[in-house]
């Protein structure tokens, strides 16, 4: 399959990646909409939300554990008085272009702290 997202995961294409763990790898994305935007990954290939299928409701859970724990590692932690945005494009009118799901999660808008 032809996916750049397969490929990172795989480590034939490189990114700068700040976190794995069995399931999932996050990296900073290439073109960064925010001081911080990471791009959280499930190592399965699942194309979009649309995708989903309900096996997979406890690796989406999952999914969100896995964010608040890199949000804390980054400093964003709301509990850390800071905070940040998470996000899925789902399809072509949804802003969607790697067919590979991912989480966004971006922040560090104020960079003065
Ligand atoms: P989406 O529009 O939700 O499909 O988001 C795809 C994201 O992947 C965009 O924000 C791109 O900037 C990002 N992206 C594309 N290619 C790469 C890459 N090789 N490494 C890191 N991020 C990438
Ligand atoms: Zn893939």
């Amino acid at each position: 399959m032809d996916c750049l997202f397969c490929k990172i995961i795989k480590r034939e294409v490189p990114a700068d990646v700040v976190y794995e763990d069995q399931n999932f790898v996050a990296f900073n994305d290439i073109n960064p909409k925010a001081p911080l935007h990471i791009l959280i990954v499930p190592k399965k290939h699942i194309s979009s939300i649309d995708s989903l299928e309900d096996q997979e409701k406890e690796l989406i859970g999952e999914l969100f554990l896995t964010a608040k724990k890199i949000a804390k590692e980054q400093g964003v932690s709301s509990k850390d008085g800071r905070g940040y945005k998470l996000m899925f494009n789902v399809g072509k009118e949804g802003g969607q272009i790697i067919d590979h799901l991912h989480l966004h999660l971006l922040g560090k808008w104020n960079n003065d702290k």
